[in-house]
């Protein structure tokens, strides 16, 4: 039924929608009637608790009747009882309301697109009735959309001046989110760490302009201090600048200094989570980092100073005592010195330990050892960064095996 159907947009702002019908077909309506802000009345006999639980909609608990389309602009029948759908149907036509019919799409009045929205940009498709076609027309779409490719030359808005602090998730291209690689294909100047991923600066245009921040030569400032003044410095030059992180920029990724530098220097800043490593690694070897009934608390922390150094803010002696899950990262060369002191403040040495090397990159390693080995495991296994300790009974859990921590 592609063919004559008229697309529109409808204005449905504060108007009446009236959905027959509370199962799969309803929930999956309307998330998009709510986001048109209509005003949305189901009717039906068992809505679904997701349905019914809708704070933004009015449910009517009951069996549709006759007169219930009163005062709608827009009317959807989706039963599952075919009489009823077409009663729906006929009161909508006897009140010219359009009406979708979910039963049975051809005696209906009108249809629903499958639709998507980026941007801004919202977009619909009909392909006659083929629902896997236009689902996946949408899919394709989309994913043009996120990747940028879509934007051609042409449509493709150069971004306003600023920085975005985009996090690139833990190695592999796939893992970045879909925002921080649409920033990315729209970046003119990109400052990106070693462990940010290197498979997507491949994809950067000639014209970017790529600052690998491990190699920004400082005199007198600190590193940190002049890639701070390469960001604040480029975007006060006009330029849209992306500074690709590892994981999260928030986590161990000093963003929130860079933030504070654009902040100060007036220029614009946005920032773009990503996954992190503590949660992503363990779990890209399989090892959740909470496991229901197993462990109530994930502290992640950093290795970067040893126990008892003057500039450690970390009280390992009260880590000892937590039950849960301990992510420590940046620990490979002090492990020995980690592990002993929480041993000291009562930690098991059988505690189970998993160590994750270079998760999502293809060399991807999985370690399992106890608290009291992992020192010398570690070595023996020639463990090198970046990696992550999970120390807890998750680092145990196998699923092969059952809960056998
Ligand atoms: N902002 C980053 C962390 C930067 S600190 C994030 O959110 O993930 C650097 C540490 O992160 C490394 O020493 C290591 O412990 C961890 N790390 C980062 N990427 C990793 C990866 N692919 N595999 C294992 N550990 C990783």
């Amino acid at each position: 039924m592609g063919e004559g159907h008229y697309l529109a947009g409808l204005d449905l702002r504060g108007r009446k929608v009236v959905v027959v019908g509370g199962g799969s077909v309803a929930q999956r309506r309307l998330p998009n009637l709510i986001a048109a802000g209509a005003d949305v009345h189901v009717i039906a006999v068992d809505p679904r608790p997701t349905v019914e639980a809708e704070p933004a909609i009015t449910v009517h608990r009951r069996a549709w009747a006759e007169g219930d389309l009163a005062e709608a602009w827009y009317a959807m029948a989706c039963t599952d009882d075919p009489a009823v759908n077409e009663a729906v149907v006929a009161e909508a036509s006897a009140r010219r309301i359009f009406c979708v019919r979910a039963d049975e799409a051809r005696r209906g009045t009108a249809v629903t697109p499958a639709s998507g929205r980026h941007d801004g940009l919202q977009f619909g498709v009909l392909a006659g009735g083929d629902h896997r076609r236009s689902a996946a027309t949408r899919a394709a779409i989309n994913v043009a959309l996120a990747e940028g490719t879509a934007l051609t030359a042409a449509a493709a808005t150069p971004h306003t001046p600023g920085v975005a602090l985009v996090g690139g998730g833990p190695g592999d291209p796939d893992l970045i989110t879909v925002r921080g690689r649409r920033l990315l294909a729209q970046a003119e100047v990109v400052v990106a760490d070693r462990l940010a991923p290197g498979a997507l600066l491949d994809e950067l245009g000639p014209h970017v302009e790529v600052i690998d921040a491990a190699k920004v030569p400082y005199g007198r400032a600190i590193r940190q201090e002049k890639i701070n003044e390469i960001l604040v410095e480029r975007a006060r030059a006009g330029k849209f600048v992306v500074r690709l992180k590892g994981g999260d920029p928030f986590v161990f990724g000093r963003g929130f200094e860079e933030l504070e530098a654009c902040v100060a220097a007036g220029v614009p800043v946005t920032v773009v989570p990503g996954i992190t490593s503590p949660i992503a690694a363990p779990a890209l070897a399989g090892i959740p980092v909470t496991h229901r009934g197993v462990t109530h608390e994930v502290v992640i922390v950093s290795g970067h100073v040893a126990p008892g150094h003057p500039d450690s803010l970390t009280d390992w002696s009260a880590l000892a005592k937590l039950s849960g899950t301990l992510v420590l990262m940046m620990a490979v060369q002090r492990l020995d010195a980690f592990a002993q002191a929480l041993m000291d403040g009562g930690k098991a040495g059988d505690t189970p330990v998993a160590l994750i090397e270079n998760a999502s990159r293809p060399d991807q390693r999985l370690i399992r050892t106890d608290l009291a080995g992992a020192a010398a495991t570690a070595a023996a296994e020639q463990l090198v960064p970046p990696a992550i300790v999970v120390i807890g009974p998750v680092a145990g859990l196998d699923p092969q095996e059952g809960e056998s921590a």
